[in-house]
């Protein structure tokens, strides 16, 4: 079994490195990325934090079938895939590549793609940015709305396995299974992939952040699609080894209270944690904003569980295709729950 998976991981890794070469992941335009110089013998100096052993026996996902039909393993997977562009903050042709691999893939699972290509004025200049838009229509009025952000935080030499690819390659998988679905659901389900959460500044400090998720926020409030939302699940940072998502104090109690009891009534109550925290920030802060019932899972623990958090450190060797698959059931069956309300 675990000869198989590490034949697999090895064989989907050459692929995705020659698909990178064919698409032109090249040193020079890594390092117009990020600023940064390129590494030894012409690679990029990312390749390292991309290629590494396969995930530990402990952090391999369970069979789909006991996790509600979510591949922990097709989660990680598509961890790896991002990674091969590089460091991917807003605006670098990095994160272009990034989109059209995005819509590619979850056009080739029957979803329903919308885009918004906008620009923003950051501390970097105006810089254009992308969100992307999965809708699945339901049979009445009503929305329950998904989010990760997919962009990285600008720095040299940062990849971003966990922030932000964990939580994409949850959205994706989920986004695989929910488009494939035969009968609609009593509400519609949209998947929202956010440009631009990441502040351009070292700092977090509004509004040098969220620029997607605001953007978005407010064209549904004009279009007149926000007040249809019935609740908006956010994941961002769900991909560590050793996971622990506290309740965040922004996020709106019922919301909380249905996703954690859902996770405990999984067994994943030594996961989705009691107590209580304070992000201070997050794409569902553009959400509350409007009072759109809202929660954020994430692991924010820079102290004890994700100590890599915002450094060049945030490489694959940190994700757990367990705790995709951990987080992805929840949001499944939470999303299943919403659907009875
Ligand atoms: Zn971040």
């Amino acid at each position: 079994m675990s000869v198989w998976r590490s034949a697999s991981s090895v064989l989907l890794l050459s692929v995705v490195l020659a698909s990178c070469l064919a698409l032109g992941c090249k040193p020079g335009e890594t390092a117009r990325t990020n600023g940064g110089s390129t590494g030894t013998a012409g690679q990029p100096p990312f390749m390292s934090a991309v290629a590494g052993p396969p995930p530990k026996p402990a952090d391999e996902a369970p069979p789909a079938e006991k996790t509600g039909g979510f591949d922990g393993k097709r989660a990680y997977e598509q961890v790896v895939r991002q990674l091969i562009y590089g460091p991917r903050p807003a605006g670098s042709p990095a994160l272009v590549k990034l989109q059209d691999y995005l819509e590619s893939e979850l056009k080739s699972y029957g979803c329903a793609v919308e885009t918004d290509s906008f620009s923003a004025d950051s501390p970097a200049g105006r810089l254009p940015m992308k969100n992307i838009l999965v809708k699945i229509p339901g049979q009445k009025p009503g929305i329950i709305l998904l989010g990760t952000h997919y962009d990285t935080k600008r720095l040299e030499n940062f990849v971003g396995a966990d922030d932000a690819g964990s939580s994409t390659g949850v959205m994706l998988e989920i986004a695989r299974l929910l488009c494939a679905q035969k009968q609609p659901g009593k509400y519609g389900a949209w998947i929202a992939f956010f440009d631009g959460e990441e502040a351009v500044n070292r700092e977090w400090v509004d509004p040098d952040n969220r620029y997607g998720s605001r953007e978005m926020a407010a064209k549904l409030a004009v279009d007149g699609d926000l007040a249809k939302i019935k609740a908006f699940i956010l994941a961002d940072i769900v991909g560590g080894r050793n996971p622990h998502f506290k309740r965040d104090g922004e996020s709106t109690k019922w919301l909380k209270d249905l996703v954690w009891s859902v996770a405990e009534r999984l067994g994943y109550g030594n996961v989705f944690v009691k107590e209580a925290t304070n992000f201070g920030g997050d794409d569902h802060y553009s959400f509350t904003a409007r009072h759109v019932p809202s929660v954020d899972i994430m692991d924010l623990d820079a102290q004890n569980d994700v100590p890599y958090w915002h450094t060049s450190e945030d490489t694959i060797d940190k994700i757990s295709p367990k705790t995709l698959a951990i987080v992805g059931h929840t949001i499944l069956e939470s999303v299943k729950e919403l659907q009875k309300k």
